[in-house]
């Protein structure tokens, strides 16, 4: 599901809503806070329906957009109110080179956090994170899981698994044209790296 910050953009206009982010504080925490309620009885409502996992992207708040300050200031307490009233498993996804906030992602209260591949070391996000959240991720999916080729995925899955990702998965939402085989070969290289 979408989170808190991009429904927030999505109902002010992405343009709006990055003005009100420097200039009309009151603006933007009005639409934060009603976002942030939405997003949660959402959330709730799927759990009560069998919903597992709740995942959540959130790409408006990644650092290509928003600052990694008003990361802190204004999205930080809003995405641990989301997490904290969710009754379930949360994993919180973030577009982008996440790095510069990644601190601060591992304070919001999600299980897991879901990263790109743009993140570049997952031994140096691993340290960041300690045992504060899971580390999920990050098979391009544009440059690797699209076009393959299938020793290339799995080359690069068990890279990852090496370096201590704890949820093998894309690092992005999955390309529309990608072959089914080609996600199956992450599984594939998970079952031969640990077999
Ligand atoms: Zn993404």
């Amino acid at each position: 599901m979408e989170g808190p910050v991009t429904l927030a953009s999505d109902l002010a206009s992405v343009k709006s809503f990055m003005k009100w982010s420097l200039k009309k504080p009151e603006l933007l925490h009005q639409v934060l806070d009603f976002a942030t309620e939405a997003t949660i009885s959402y959330a709730n409502s799927m759990v009560l329906a069998g919903a597992d996992v709740i995942s959540v992207a959130d790409p408006v708040a990644s650092p290509d957009l928003l600052s990694p300050d008003s990361f802190k200031s204004e999205l930080q307490s809003r995405l641990q109110k989301f997490s904290s009233n969710v009754d379930s498993v949360t994993v919180l996804h973030i577009c982008g080179n996440v790095g510069p906030i990644l601190n601060y992602m591992a304070d919001c209260g999600f299980e897991g956090l879901s990263v790109e591949e743009k993140i570049g070391s997952i031994k140096k996000a691993k340290e960041v994170l300690g045992n504060r959240a899971r580390l999920v991720g990050n098979i391009s999916s544009p440059f690797t899981l699209l076009p393959g080729p299938i020793e290339k995925i799995k080359e690069e899955s068990k890279k990852a698994l090496e370096e201590g990702v704890d949820v093998l998965a894309p690092g992005c939402g999955i390309a529309p044209m990608t072959p089914l085989s080609h996600i199956k070969a992450m599984v594939e290289a998970r079952n031969e790296y640990y077999a």
